[in-house]
This record gives C-alpha cells, sequence and structure tokens, in this order.
C-alpha cells in the first residue's frame, strides 16, 4: 500500500514518539527510556535515517512508526495505517477481503501468512527461531526484518483461525498453499509447523510462496508451499 510510504514520509518517527517518550539526542540519533519495559537507563533508541525504533534492553523490540503505534495501542497493522493515515492526512481506502479481485485475494492471503509468521517470531515462542536466526545462522535483526522471516509455532491450525478472521476461506489458503489439505477428511490444517519461514519472492520481487525450515527432528527439513 502506497499509504505506507506516503505515512513514513509526512510524520516524523521521532516527533510522534516524542509525544509519549522523552527523547534526547544521542550522535546522529536519539534515545528515551523504552515505553515496553521498565528500566532505568535509556535503552530504546530511534534512528532517524531509516525512521526506525529499537529496544537495546530486555524486550528487543523495534520496526517502524506502524509497529510502534500497534504496540502502543494493541492495534493490530491495518489498525495503526487507519490512524496514521488520517493523521498524515493520506487518502486511504481500506480494503476489505470482499472487495479484492482473486488474484489480488490470494496475494493478500499469502501477504497476511508472512505478516502472521513474522508477528509469531517476536513472540516468546519465537526465541528458539531467534536463536537459530541469529546465533547459527549469524544473520542480523536487520536481514531478518527486511527478508521478513518468520515463524511458524508448532500448531495445527493457528494460521487457519487467523485467515478466518480476516475473512479468507479454507480454499483460498489452501490455493496459495499455506493450508494443506487432511487426507482423512478433516479439515484443512496449517501446512508449516514448528518451522522458519522464508519468504519466496519471483525475479521480479513479487512474493511467490513461503518456504520453511523444520526447527528440530521433522521431515522434511525443507518445505516449501506449491507455487502458483
Ligand atoms: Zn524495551
Amino acid at each position: 500500500v502506497d499509504a505506507v510510504a506516503e505515512v513514513k514520509q509526512r510524520i516524523s518517527l521521532t516527533d510522534f514518539v516524542s509525544r509519549t517518550v522523552k527523547l534526547q539526542k544521542s550522535g546522529r540519533n536519539y534515545r528515551g527510556l523504552c515505553p515496553f519495559h521498565t528500566e532505568k537507563t535509556p535503552s530504546f533508541y530511534v534512528f532517524e535515517d531509516t525512521a526506525t525504533w529499537r529496544c537495546f534492553g530486555s524486550c528487543g523490540e523495534g520496526g517502524d512508526i506502524f509497529s510502534f503505534l500497534q504496540k502502543r495501542e494493541n492495534m493490530d497493522f491495518r489498525e495503526a495505517l487507519e490512524v496514521l493515515a488520517r493523521e498524515a492526512g493520506v487518502q486511504y481506502s481500506p480494503r476489505t477481503p470482499e472487495s479484492l479481485k482473486e488474484e489480488d485475494r490470494l496475494n493478500a492471503c499469502l501477504s497476511l501468512a508472512v505478516d502472521f509468521y513474522q508477528e509469531n517470531l517476536q513472540k516468546s515462542h519465537g526465541e528458539i527461531a531467534q536463536k537459530y536466526l541469529l546465533k547459527d545462522r549469524g544473520l542480523s535483526q536487520e536481514t531478518i526484518d527486511y527478508f521478513k522471516i518468520g515463524w511458524a509455532p508448532d500448531e495445527w491450525r493457528i494460521l487457519r483461525n487467523r485467515l478466518k478472521e480476516k475473512g479468507f476461506s479454507d480454499e483460498e489458503g489452501l490455493a496459495v498453499g499455506v493450508l494443506a489439505e487432511s487426507d482423512k477428511g478433516g479439515l484443512p490444517y496449517d501446512r508449516f509447523r514448528g518451522r522458519v519461514i522464508f519468504p519466496i519472492h519471483d525475479n521480479r520481487g513479487n512474493l511467490v510462496g513461503l518456504g520453511g525450515r523444520i526447527l528440530g527432528d521433522g521431515e522434511p527439513k525443507y518445505l516449501n508451499s506449491p507455487q502458483t
């Protein structure tokens, strides 16, 4: 959505954060007491150049203006976008699943899965995956964020439930390959469970599928969604 870039251009993250966090200049950046955990020494940074923030203290969270507002107000991305678009005076019409064409719907469905898994990587049950990425694979947090790497919890229908919540059908989840059909005739279930998730792009940069590497002993070690 272009509204995202527009919002970031029009609202300074530093100003936005300053409304609720007292910031002090620190080199080229700003720092203050982290609003997301209790601390006495500031370990929360706002980086002007990239319009991002990060806590180097115990919560270790970071992101952009959207994730800051989401976290502060416990909103989802759509809600944060609505609030910030309004404030920035950015024209933005929320696209509901019903209003999207079929192809757009499938893309939106796949993107939702990527966002969901990215979100889960930041949760406490995602720690095993974070450790794998940061320590074993030696990736930086920036790289992980850039490639939108995520974590699929070891559960049968957690993504399926999220897709339902957001108005996507099982057929759509199956079509983009994030759900799999049960051969015992039960409900479709999450294809990726207990796996680190790597979004797969075609050579034009379009998201076309997901790859998942298992952590632990399961088989196969690498699993890709069938690509269309
Ligand atoms: Zn913190």
